[in-house]
């Protein structure tokens, strides 16, 4: 493991012959649903890894792309082919509901839905399993930006597993090669494309996110009109508002200037 801008980042798990990586070791790989999670999890495959424990964590969404949970339930299956001790936790959650009971829908800047409904559960989860690390996969692009801001907000305790960026090397390509060649597939909104070949949704996650742009909310319309609809039933019935526009910003939301990064480590949007 080697220690670059201040976080860990190992890509050369597999090229260590000499040392098995994560022996008698506790682990956890949350798995999003998402390309780069299910990267981490093959890459641990190739590394050969031998973990006294895997564990598997999904917090499952209404809201996620139809093919999302057949993903992650193949790539746990394929998990269990290749390691002895296999523990995995689901939970099954919906933003539609979640922000329903709350009577909002959260500015970008707050991220009530990603803390509550996934970031407390998987910590509370690790406590009550003693995990010793946690595996993040954050790419090349994000990892400075996204690790960095995950260390500084990240409780040092001898209850909280130390983060590892195991493909933080990598990029997103890379990423869809690996998961390619190991479970065969991945979800269809990655190849949803523009004239241009750019992926349209370039994050599989919530759909839609109370973080997108009107751009993005306007793709949810297009491929996903159901969801849309549903999203917008929930919008006119508690007079809330989605996403950023620039237009209304200051009308709609309070407190978060201009150009402001999301605040949300957990989600990509
Ligand atoms: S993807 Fe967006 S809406 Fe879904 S949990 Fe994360 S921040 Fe909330």
């Amino acid at each position: 493991m080697k220690k670059v801008d201040s976080i860990f980042v190992s890509n050369t798990l597999h090229q260590t012959p000499c040392c098995v990586p994560y022996f008698g070791q506790k682990i956890m790989v949350g798995l999003s649903g998402g390309i780069n999670s299910m990267a981490v999890l093959c890459d641990l495959i190739e590394s050969k890894a031998k973990p006294a424990e895997l564990h598997l964590f999904y917090a499952h969404f209404a809201e996620h792309s139809p093919d999302t949970f057949q993903f992650v339930a193949d790539g746990i299956r394929y998990a269990r082919k290749h390691f002895d001790n296999v523990k995995v936790k689901i939970t099954s959650n919906s933003i539609l509901r979640y922000f329903k009971e709350q009577n909002l829908i959260p500015h970008p800047i707050n991220s009530p839905c990603s803390k509550n409904l996934k970031i407390i559960p998987m910590a509370v989860y690790c406590f009550e399993n003693g995990i010793k690390y946690d595996l993040v996969g954050y790419v090349k692009h994000e990892l400075k930006r996204r690790g960095e801001r995950q260390q500084k907000v990240m409780q040092v305790d001898m209850f909280t597993p130390e983060k590892h960026y195991t493909i933080g090397s990598f990029t997103d390509e890379w990423c869809f090669d690996i998961v390619k060649k190991h479970i065969g597939w991945y979800p269809k909104i990655y190849d949803i494309k523009d004239e241009n070949g750019k992926r349209i949704f370039s994050h599989n996650n919530c759909l839609p996110c109370k973080n997108m742009n009107p751009k993005d909310f306007a793709a949810v319309a297009e491929f996903y009109p159901d969801n849309y609809l549903r999203a917008l039933q929930l919008s006119q019935e508690l007079k809330k508002f989605w996403g950023r526009s620039e237009d209304d910003f200051y009308f709609t939301f309070e407190g978060r200037e201009l150009g402001q990064p999301s605040t949300c480590n957990d989600c990509r949007w």
